[in-house]
């Protein structure tokens, strides 16, 4: 039997979105934070600082209703430290996940490149998301 791509797919696209951001590299400029230090001392990561309209970016996301979720391959033990970075810099979420491991490239039919801001907040107005083709094509 086969099933219906929505059934196989767990999240049906609608006009709310789940949008996971990642943090290091994306909101976050990561450069002065030694990764090394961080399993002994999670608050390292308070040396980040925040990348060029990010903020403002992520605010209008969360704003439009959209749930966001960010989500970094950052040692577990930080997770309160990376919380209190988040909300001391004003970022504004629904849930952080710390379970996304550590490669030097992600592959992904659902992702918009992070890096310039001001592209990815062009790239989400469009009504051909990324992973549509593979949605189309019954891949998920
Ligand atoms: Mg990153």
């Amino acid at each position: 039997m086969k099933l219906k791509n929505s059934l196989l797919n767990a999240l049906p696209m609608g006009k709310k979105l789940t949008i996971a951001i990642d943090i290091d590299g994306t909101v976050a400029d990561s450069s002065k934070v030694d990764f090394t230090k961080v399993g002994r001392n999670p608050y390292e990561v308070m040396k980040a600082k925040p990348i060029k309209g990010a903020l403002e970016a992520v605010k209008k996301l969360y704003s439009q209703g959209h749930t966001v979720v960010f989500h970094s391959s950052r040692n577990h033990g930080s997770k309160k430290a990376t919380e209190k970075w988040l909300k001391e810099h004003g970022f504004p979420f629904h849930h952080i996940e710390m379970a996304k491991f550590i490669a030097h490239i992600y592959i992904d039919d659902r992702a918009i490149n992070g890096c310039s801001w001001k592209r990815a907040m062009r790239e989400i107005k469009k009504p051909n998301l990324p992973g549509k083709l593979a949605r189309k094509k019954g891949l998920v």
